[in-house]
């Protein structure tokens, strides 16, 4: 199996401010596919910026392995991510004025990277009219920043990340100023390029809808891969019942007739067998440090130690959710374990 396009395995990240280290990555594993469009989803300060600035090669990791398109960012000279960075990678940020020359209008905003790569010509016109174009732009290419609205003004900082023909496109919060529709509007974007352009985009979002825009979701919590949100179609899953026997549809196939689509969320595993349990579940059963495994018909079953269930029930009246409690409030989302909002369905 050749390697994904993204690797990142056991990758560290520390950073030094004064006597104090911070750990923004922990060992984090990742690995993404040529031509796959991801949301990166967590909440604030759990290292989604420092993961994308380490792939997009402005940063250097501390320890671990990370490659992109057989590149090793770890063991690259300067001289060499530097040409990485340039060539291979485009991004946008989440403040258009981080993505644009506020004096330029936007086919010169466009251009401006094709000159600092020394491309001359018409050649450069021509490529910032297309781009302009497949932003669905081409309409606006002389108005200025002030001319345009948010959601334009990230669709012109989508081309000028694109100008210089990277394979990968790194938005960080791209739609962290702009309204909902918008929003919906830019994801359309990134999705149209990933596809006709044949590159691999990565999305940060603080926006829970993007599971409706990308393939795939990939949730960060402390500094490590959390979980993955993964669209399927239903009919392509038949629904099986406590016994695990598939469930008889009406057409006595097991499949659903309406091809629909929903939302599976999985806990990543990795290699070592590792898992990121939530905290909330942890508290829940009250679970310290170690826990019991037991392997049941179904699974594995993880269950606090005898000693701390016994601690719990001396602590008890606590404020441990019931079961009772779980069923009025639903069964807790990934929208919730990350401390997000739940958007509009
Ligand atoms: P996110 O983008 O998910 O909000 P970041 O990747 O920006 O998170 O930050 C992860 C953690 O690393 C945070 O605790 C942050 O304070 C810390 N951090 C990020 N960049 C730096 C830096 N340049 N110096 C020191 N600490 C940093
Ligand atoms: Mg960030």
């Amino acid at each position: 199996m050749s390697e994904p396009f993204i690797l990142c395995d056991g990758l560290v990240k520390i950073f030094q401010v004064a006597e104090l280290e911070m750990v923004a990555l922990r060992e984090l594993n990742l690995s993404i596919e040529k031509g796959e469009l991801v949301g990166i989803i967590g909440s604030s300060g759990s290292g989604k910026s420092t993961l994308m600035n380490i792939l997009g090669g402005l940063d250097r990791p501390s320890a671990g392995r990370v490659r992109v398109d057989n590149h090793d960012l770890l063991k690259m000279t300067d001289t060499d991510l530097n040409r990485y960075r340039r060539e291979k990678v485009g991004f946008v940020w989440q403040q258009s004025a981080r993505n644009l020359v506020p004096y330029l209008n936007a086919i010169n905003n466009v251009m401006l990277p094709m000159t600092l790569a020394g491309v001359t010509g018409s050649e450069k016109s021509k490529r910032a009219e297309q781009l302009l174009d497949l932003v669905g732009l081409a309409a606006r290419k002389k108005h200025y920043l002030p001319e345009l609205s948010g959601g334009e003004q990230q669709r012109v900082a989508i081309a000028v990340a694109l100008a210089n023909n990277p394979t990968l496109l790194l938005a960080d919060e791209p739609t962290g100023e702009v309204d909902t529709a918008t929003a919906a509007h830019i994801y359309d974007t990134f999705r149209t390029l990933t596809s006709e352009m044949h590159i691999t985009t990565l999305i940060v979002s603080h926006d829970p809808g993007i599971a409706k825009q990308v393939g795939r979701v990939v949730g960060i919590r402390d500094g490590m891969l959390a979980s993955e949100t993964i669209r399927q179609q239903r009919s392509a899953v038949p629904e099986l019942d406590l016994n695990g026997d598939a469930v008889l549809s009406e057409n006595g196939t097991g499949l659903h007739e309406e091809p629909q689509e929903h939302y599976e969320e999985l806990v990543v595993v990795d290699r070592a067998g590792r898992l990121h349990i939530p905290h909330e579940y942890l508290e829940q059963f009250h679970i310290k440090g170690r826990a019991q495994v037991e392997v049941t018909e179904d699974g594995i079953l993880i269950r606090p130690t005898r000693q701390d269930r016994v601690e719990a029930e001396i602590a008890k009246p606590s404020t441990a959710t019931t079961a009772a409690e779980e069923e009025i409030s639903g069964p807790r989302s990934i929208w919730d374990r990350f401390g997000l909002k739940r958007g509009k369905k």
